[in-house]
């Protein structure tokens, strides 16, 4: 759909595994002073000194996180880097490193991998960290991406220290990335029975962006940490609101109110969900994949970050008797149940 038709393509063959790794991993800078030793030994060697250390793993498989037929190569690299990442900054931590491995099948040429390496290495940039190994293998099938990031954290935030009364706080808005979502599968479908047909993406740009090139908020770690706030859990948003503060809460064995009216939706997600005749709260609650924090602090905290236009304060913590209830608009308490984005059209 998005893709350059007239592209080249050098079968994957013509290279050995050496020379592939080799020319992919070229421009790769070693920046962290924790980063011993990175590609090109048996493994990597790491020193941090006596700080505590954090790791975390995805993986991705074609045909089920992502599409290729929308999903840009250098952006599938870039989320790929960037949904990890947002792993080890909800652990309040500082990332410093990732490990990429790959699985393909030989109808991808090189050009496909260069690209992939080239949304990496924009990531690797963007959020300075270093990249210190990786696997290449084939696949009979799809391509898939596994990277694991590590990091570096001196005050780190479980999911399970949140206190009754403790406010519940938002970064950034929610729903963007699954209305993205809705707009490029309409297009594909569009696109399936007139393949000359040009979509006008103007009035949704940034809802796909934020499907496609999502964020993830290394920003707000180091704001916190300038406002004194530490929270006192945390967590990143992938599957949805509803989930997340369903992890919240059980982990920490406490109940919650959310407030419909105090969550935070883009315009484009509004004018979106009414063209799709879709509930933009249930998209918020349900859509995943914002990569943005959720986290409570104690209501002490509340002076430090209220301002902050960064921050939405969208509910408070309760006895866990007390359940978890979402507050409308039309002032009726109804219970939070975690849907997740995959059942979502069910
Ligand atoms: P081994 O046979 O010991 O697994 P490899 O030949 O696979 O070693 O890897 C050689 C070096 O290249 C290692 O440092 C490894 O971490 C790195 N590497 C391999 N594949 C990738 C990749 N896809 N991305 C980044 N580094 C990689
Ligand atoms: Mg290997």
């Amino acid at each position: 759909m998005i893709e350059d038709k007239n592209q080249q393509r050098t079968p994957l063959s013509g290279f050995g595994e050496f020379g592939l790794i080799d020319h992919l991993t070229k421009n790769f800078k070693i920046n962290q002073s924790s980063t011993i030793k990175g590609i090109g030994d048996d493994a990597a060697v790491l020193n941090f000194e006596n700080k505590k250390i954090v790791i975390t793993t995805d993986l991705l498989v074609e045909g089920v996180h992502f599409d290729l037929s929308y999903m840009p190569l250098k952006h599938l690299g870039y989320k790929a880097v960037v949904v990890n990442l947002s792993d080890v900054y909800a652990m309040n931590a500082k990332a410093t490193q990732i490990t990429v491995s790959i699985a393909v099948s030989n109808r991808f040429p090189v050009e496909a991998l260069e690209d992939i390496y080239a949304g990496i290495e924009t990531a690797a940039k963007i959020y300075d960290i270093d990249v210190i190994g990786g696997d290449t293998t084939s696949s009979t099938t799809g391509l898939l991406i596994s990277i694991t990031a590590i990091g570096e954290v001196e005050d780190e935030v479980y999911r399970n220290g949140a206190k009754p009364k403790d406010l519940l706080v938002v970064t950034g808005d929610l729903g963007a990335a699954f209305m993205g979502l809705q707009v490029l599968e309409r297009e594909k479908e569009v696109y399936k029975v007139n393949p000359n047909s040009q979509p006008d993406l103007e009035p949704y740009t940034y809802i796909i962006e934020r499907q496609l090139k999502p964020e993830a908020r290394k920003d707000i770690i180091k704001l916190l940490k300038d406002l004194d706030v530490k929270p006192t859990s945390m967590i990143d948003i992938s599957d949805g609101l509803s989930s997340e503060i369903i992890h919240l809460c059980k982990q920490s064995n406490v109940g919650c109110d959310l407030y419909e009216d105090k969550i935070p939706l883009d315009p484009q997600v509004i004018s979106t969900c009414e063209e799709f005749n879709i509930d933009s709260t249930t998209v918020a609650l349900n859509g995943g994949e914002d990569y943005e924090l959720l986290f409570t602090i104690s209501q002490s905290d509340f002076p430090k970050i209220q301002a902050n236009p960064n921050f939405s304060v969208i509910g408070y913590m309760k006895e866990a008797n007390e359940g978890m209830h979402l507050v409308t608009r039309a002032d009726s308490k109804i219970p939070i149940k975690a849907q997740g984005w995959k059942n979502f059209n069910d």
